[in-house]
């Protein structure tokens, strides 16, 4: 799906501002007004593909659409990403996947 080539970055637990966007979208499931969002998308830091579940208020969701595309058939939500790429970084613990990085990532709910 991606063309993106994973960059080998050593493994750090940090959250600084993400050096590129990228997209995610994912889908919703279980009963409001708590939901699960599973969304997939790559990691702006090593560029590996992490499916992620969120659990999220979708009335919140559901409100920020209205105030920012006000069509309701785009919804967005922001949600904390943490990188669980399949890929081995460099002094991750033991059990860990991923880079480690954390970043703030809008998600398009599909
Ligand atoms: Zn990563
Ligand atoms: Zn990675």
């Amino acid at each position: 799906m991606s063309q993106l080539k994973h960059i080998k970055i050593p493994y750090k637990k940090d959250t600084p501002a993400p050096p590129k966007q990228v997209e995610h979208s994912g889908k919703l499931s279980g009963k409001k007004p708590l939901q699960i969002l599973s969304s997939t998308g790559p990691c702006p830091f090593c560029n590996g593909q992490s499916l992620q579940d969120h659990e999220i208020d979708i009335i919140v969701a559901e409100l920020g659409a209205v105030q920012g595309q006000g069509k309701k058939d785009d919804l967005f939500t922001d949600v904390l990403m943490t990188c669980a790429c399949d890929y081995d970084h460099k002094g991750h613990p033991v059990g860990v996947r991923g880079c480690g990085r954390s970043w703030l990532q809008e998600v398009e709910v599909i």
